[in-house]
């Protein structure tokens, strides 16, 4: 495949200061005190957000279309129509106290390349597409990759449309009211490629010193809603033999989850991040505990196995513990590998412009993930500071971005300009 043994473009370089200004735009939109952002999705301030970048994208010549569940895409026509388009981009919403970054570079970044194009008035074999993905973080109505998991058809439209906020405000209801619900199905069309630039949100690149992640797939994941019910009883009166403790049960339970992550060494990810105390009174018993547990790891074989292991062994505690345990399971993820090919290209633009890079499995979900279901695709990492993200104080430096930013340019026009590289 020509397209991946290229040796295109150099002295072709992205604007890193209008990049970061635009970042920082966005910014604005939805700032909090502290120096992060709250752009929940289909929210009033979501909506400033996309009409900002319709506008930007609007100036920069694109023509920007909407589908039934919010999904933006800015397209720039190519020279060859007979082209399906190359895709890249990344989503605007944010968590309630979030960072500027996350999702935002993905989509400045890709707002940079469409300039950069301009710029240097060039115009690409194959059409190129920017797109916004409507609520990829879930915080609002409780499901995340919200619209690329619509549009690659994991998700019911009907289901998602009547999903509510906790203010009963449905799905469907807040994109009537912010305007952004589409003409356009959302459903896969033809597309060459899809490639998403996004900070790590992990403490990998920094650590190590890399500017740039080459990611090659995205984890495995299994999810389960658990309720251990044992009887609230005194806490004075009631001696060992006679208590049926739920929460000592879920103590047990937490610390499985913990070795069984630790048996798989530094791929192993396990966490039990919510949990629910009833009656929550410090002379009862507890008679009731609610909790999460999820498992992740790059290897999907290694989640198939966690899937039998782990409801089987913590029956075993709740048998000890004379605790009914019910589980639920949520969630089941297989590894997201990405497209050879794709990720090709972005190993070696990284290595052209000489940026330390190694490859990485993506620790977190992103809309890439639905995407590749149905796209050849990638993604590109850059550092963060401390490894933060979901939270206020997330931080990259300009020239990662640029960097980033550089080697999203590259892979684009590598995809979608073959007959420059050959
Ligand atoms: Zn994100």
């Amino acid at each position: 495949m020509d397209g991946t043994t290229s040796q295109p473009v150099t002295n072709r370089r992205v604007n890193g200061v209008r990049l970061w200004d635009s970042l920082h735009e966005m910014a604005a939109i939805g700032a909090t005190p502290k120096g992060g952002v709250r752009r929940l999705a289909l929210s009033d301030l979501d909506r400033q957000g996309r009409d900002r970048f319709r506008e930007l994208c609007e100036a920069a010549g694109l023509r920007v279309r909407v589908d039934v569940i919010g999904n933006m895409f800015a397209r720039r026509e190519g020279t060859d129509p007979s082209r399906p388009p190359v895709l890249f981009g990344s989503h605007l919403d944010s968590q309630p106290s979030g960072g500027k970054f996350d999702g935002a570079l993905g989509v400045m970044a890709g707002l940079e390349v469409m300039r950069t194009l301009d710029d240097l008035g060039l115009q690409t074999d194959a059409p190129l597409e920017l797109v916004n993905w409507t609520d990829e973080e879930g915080a609002r109505f409780g499901r995340s990759l919200m619209g690329s998991g619509v549009w690659a058809g994991v998700y019911d439209p009907a289901v998602v449309e009547a999903a509510r906020d906790l203010d009963g405000v449905s799905v469907g209801e807040a994109l009537d009211a912010i305007g952004y619900r589409g003409p356009e199905p959302a459903r896969p069309f033809a597309a060459d490629a899809y490639f998403e630039l996004h900070i790590e949100q992990g403490p990998i690149l920094e650590r190590e010193g890399r500017q740039l992640g080459i990611v090659t797939g995205a984890q495995a994941q299994v999810w389960w809603d658990v309720v251990a019910t044992g009887q609230d009883s005194h806490a004075g009166t009631t001696p060992p033999g006679a208590r049926k403790d739920a929460l000592v049960c879920a103590a047990r339970i937490v610390d499985l989850v913990d070795r069984m992550m630790r048996a798989r060494g530094e791929d192993g990810r396990g966490t039990v991040g919510q949990m629910q105390v009833l009656p929550n009174s410090r002379n009862v018993i507890p008679g009731e505990v609610r909790f999460s547990v999820e498992f992740r790891h790059p290897d999907g074989a290694e989640i198939e196995r966690l899937a039998v292991q782990f409801p089987r062994e913590a029956g075993f505690i709740a048998r000890d513990c004379g605790v009914r345990v019910e589980m639920q399971e949520l969630l089941r993820m297989p590894a997201q590998p990405f497209d050879a090919g794709c990720v090709e290209l972005v190993r070696q633009a990284a290595a052209r412009l000489g940026y330390s890079s190694r490859e990485i499995v993506s620790g977190a979900g992103h809309d890439a993930v639905y995407v590749a279901r149905h796209v050849p695709t990638a993604m590109i990492f850059t550092p963060c500071k401390d490894g933060l993200s979901h939270n206020e104080a997330e931080s990259i430096e300009p020239g990662e971005a640029e960097a980033g930013c550089q080697v999203l340019f590259e892979a684009v026009v590598g995809r979608a300009c073959r007959s420059w590289t050959r």
